[in-house]
C-alpha cells in the first residue's frame, strides 16, 4: 500500500549554498602548526565539519581553498595572511 501522499522537498537551493559556503572565519596572531602538505610554518587552520583539522601554508591554503570552504566548519588564518577566499 503506498501513502496518500509523497512529500517532495522543494529546491532549496540558497541554504545549501549558504551552508556549503560559509565557514566561520577566525584569525590568530600565530599558529604554530605545520603545513599537512610540506611541513611549512601554517597560515591557515581547517576545523572540519567531519571533526580533526587541517594546516595549510599559504601556498597550499590558496591552492586548495574550493576544498577548504567545502569541508571547513572554521577557518583560523594567522593574523596578517591574505587569503583568496576570505
Ligand atoms: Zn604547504
Amino acid at each position: 500500500m503506498y501513502p496518500q501522499y509523497r512529500y517532495t522537498p522543494p529546491p532549496s537551493k540558497e541554504s545549501d549554498m549558504t551552508s556549503l559556503l560559509s565557514p566561520e572565519i577566525t584569525t590568530a596572531d600565530s599558529l604554530t602548526e605545520r603545513c599537512d602538505r610540506c611541513s611549512a610554518a601554517a597560515k591557515l587552520v581547517v576545523s572540519l565539519t567531519s571533526g580533526g583539522e587541517l594546516a595549510f601554508c599559504g601556498h597550499h591554503a590558496n591552492r586548495h581553498r574550493e576544498d577548504i570552504v567545502r569541508v571547513a566548519e572554521r577557518v583560523t588564518l594567522e593574523e596578517g595572511f591574505d587569503w583568496a577566499s576570505k
